[in-house]
């Protein structure tokens, strides 16, 4: 298959003019991998094609290219949408226990998404696919669906044909709710084209996605260390609370792992933010500008903002954008305890929803050696920084020892050895 990347053919970020029959989309590190520009082209030239970091990208095929333009015109990233700095905001969490302690935060996806399938409608939401667990959106018909959609997956979904398949049942007149990060819903609004009444859209506050790649490769170790693959991955097991909440992957032969977030060292890459896809270093698809019609995320800072909303089981943030969000919301009031908040005290403890995560040093190097290198080491190594920043530090830590050393001199002929030797026992080594 001749395939043209398209990133070869990028414009400076607005529509360049199309001089030939090949689409000038996001720039690499603009795009999103939202799969717009695919689901729109109707001529199937688009196909979705992992690069070195195994980020999703579109590549189109030129022999079936018409030139036109409608992926260009369904292309989030090339028209950005305006900020909602002004939603209604709220702190909210679900009635029902066991579901919020089988969800993320405060179970509102779960609710929002039941008056859809009461409706009749369809659920698109993110699963870990069986075998390999790959994360994938879906769309869920029943309760059963839904359950699989809870809980967040810290690693790019593939939205696959979904896109489709939601414009599929909304011309068949079926009420969809679609959920995902802002980039997505920014992807699916933009190929929709048009408002739909029976549309509902959910985004999550986003602090960016991991390469599937980074994912799998996680997934290789932790086969390997037990000696089967784990057949479920839970990233924000609630066994001890919803701040304490740990990573449990359960195994082929029925053994569980389960270790503290923070410890882990997949998790510890996310959060460090060393294999996030690029685009997440430069979002425009946050601060509402998506055309969600709800946020939803969790409430940190909510013992500071309604105490009475939290017992450390999980509260969420909700932003409603729209009418059509406000709706949606109106018809969960009676399962759900909610209150009033203002945006910035959401904002507070959540600054994802206003910036994007910085592209630390070493992500470059962690991205290029993850591969041939186990994860862990990976980390340790892109946290410590190149060897020039490496022997910068340890210059500076031999300047530091050398000048409590001269002070230990003074201090000892002033009778304070034992001050002394204590001050350079305890330098911190990164000192
Ligand atoms: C990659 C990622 C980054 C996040 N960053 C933040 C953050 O910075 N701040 C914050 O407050 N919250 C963040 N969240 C959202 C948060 O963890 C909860 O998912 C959210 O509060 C919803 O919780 P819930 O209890 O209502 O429902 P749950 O049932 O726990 O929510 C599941 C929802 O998340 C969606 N989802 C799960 N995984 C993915 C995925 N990989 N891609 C797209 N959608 C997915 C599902 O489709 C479903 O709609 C993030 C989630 C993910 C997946
Ligand atoms: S220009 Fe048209 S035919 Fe060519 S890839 Fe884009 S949508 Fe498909
Ligand atoms: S539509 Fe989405 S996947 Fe296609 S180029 Fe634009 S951002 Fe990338
Ligand atoms: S941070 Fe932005 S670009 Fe990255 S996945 Fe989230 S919404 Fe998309």
């Amino acid at each position: 298959m001749a395939q043209i990347g398209i990133e070869a053919r990028q414009g400076r970020g607005r529509r360049a003019h199309r001089d030939t029959a090949r689409p000038r989309l996001a720039a690499p590190e603009a795009c999103t991998g939202c799969t717009a520009c695919r689901a729109a082209c109707p001529r199937d030239a688009i196909v979705m094609v992992a690069d070195a970091e195994g980020f999703l990208r579109p590549a189109v095929e030129a022999a079936r290219c018409v030139g036109c333009g409608a992926c260009e015109r369904a292309c989030p990233m090339l028209a950005p949408g305006a900020p909602d700095l002004a939603p209604d905001c709220f702190a909210a969490r679900t009635g029902d226990h066991a579901l919020r302690l089988a969800s993320s935060s405060g179970g509102i996806f779960t609710e929002l998404a039941r008056d859809t399938l009461a409706k009749g409608g369809l659920v698109f939401g993110v699963i870990l696919e069986p075998p390999a667990l790959v994360a994938i959106h879906v769309a869920a018909e029943d309760e059963a669906g839904l359950a699989a959609m809870r809980g967040s997956k810290y690693v790019q979904s593939d939205p696959r044909d979904t896109f489709r398949e939601a414009r599929a049942a909304l011309r068949a007149g079926r009420p969809v709710l679609y959920s995902g990060t802002p980039c997505q819903i920014a992807g699916l609004r933009r190929f929709l084209g048009r408002p739909d009444p029976n549309l509902l859209t959910v985004e999550i506050i986003c602090h960016g996605v991991p390469s599937p790649a980074v994912f799998a490769k996680y997934k290789a170790e932790l086969t390997a260390e037990r000696g089967c693959p784990p057949v479920s991955i839970s990233a924000r097991n609630k066994h001890y609370s919803w701040r304490k909440c740990s990573l449990v992957s359960t195994f082929a032969d029925t053994s569980e792992n389960c270790e503290d977030l923070y410890t882990n060292r997949y998790i510890r890459a996310f959060l460090a933010d060393l294999c996030l896809r690029p685009s997440c270093h430069r979002c425009v698809a946050r601060e509402g500008r998506s055309g969600a019609d709800v946020t939803i995320a969790d409430f940190w800072g909510i013992e500071k903002v309604c105490p009475a909303l939290d017992d450390d089981w999980g509260t969420s943030a909700v932003l409603i954008h729209t009418e059509a969000g406000r709706r949606a919301w109106a018809a969960c009031a009676g399962r759900v305890e909610a209150a009033p908040v203002a945006l910035d005290q959401v904002t507070q403890g959540n600054p994802a929803y206003l910036h994007p995560a910085r592209e630390p040093r070493g992500r470059a190097w962690f991205m290029t050696h993850f591969r041939d290198n186990p994860l862990e080491h990976t980390l340790r190594r892109a946290l410590a920084g190149s060897w020039p920043e490496r022997l910068a530090r340890h210059c500076r830590t031999a300047a530091r020892r050398l000048a409590v050393a001269c002070l230990g001199i003074f201090i000892t002929n002033r009778g304070g050895a034992s001050s002394y030797l204590h001050a350079c026992v305890t330098l911190p080594a990164s000192a």
